[in-house]
């Protein structure tokens, strides 16, 4: 099973589990890195800026984590933009369609704090496990993400 991250996973890791108090979590998110389970698209080591510089240097500086757009990836968010034309708004989720074309690429988990949104809803109020189910990609939350990996602390 391999899971990529979404930008809300690693800022929850800043504020909850700071790596002083909780250096267990983050060796293992490493070790899960370098055994190639766990990434994160460009388009989220854009916005991990939010979470702080010392975040965003993390993520740049830790091998193999970070995974480039392919042309496939592309084309798919390109594919979700037709499917869904208000789902983007600017800033605000800007890397989201990028997160749903990299794991349906990659056949990986998402890993995202958002919640799913009943049917009907309007693309602006759609949220990623909304559109992850529209293409056969699983979507776990933040605890999941850690019981599936076995960690306790
Ligand atoms: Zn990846």
């Amino acid at each position: 099973m391999t899971y990529t991250l979404d930008t809300n996973i690693l800022i929850g890791l800043v504020q909850r589990y700071p790596r002083d108090i909780f250096p267990a979590m983050w060796s293992n998110i490493e070790s899960s890195v370098h055994a190639g389970d766990s990434c994160i698209c460009e388009a989220i080591l854009r916005e991990v800026h939010r979470g702080g510089d010392e975040l965003h240097e993390w993520a740049k500086g830790l091998p193999g984590f970070v995974c480039p757009a392919t042309d496939e990836e592309l084309e798919l968010v390109a594919e979700i933009a037709v499917a869904h034309p208000g789902w983007v708004q600017g800033q605000l989720n800007e890397a989201d369609p990028f997160v749903v074309a990299h794991a349906k690429a990659e056949q990986s988990t998402i890993v995202t704090e958002e919640s799913r949104k009943g049917p009907n809803t309007l693309d602006k109020n759609q949220k990623i496990p909304n559109i992850a189910d529209g293409h056969g990609v699983e979507t776990v939350k933040f605890f999941d993400y850690v019981r599936e990996n076995g960690w306790r602390f």
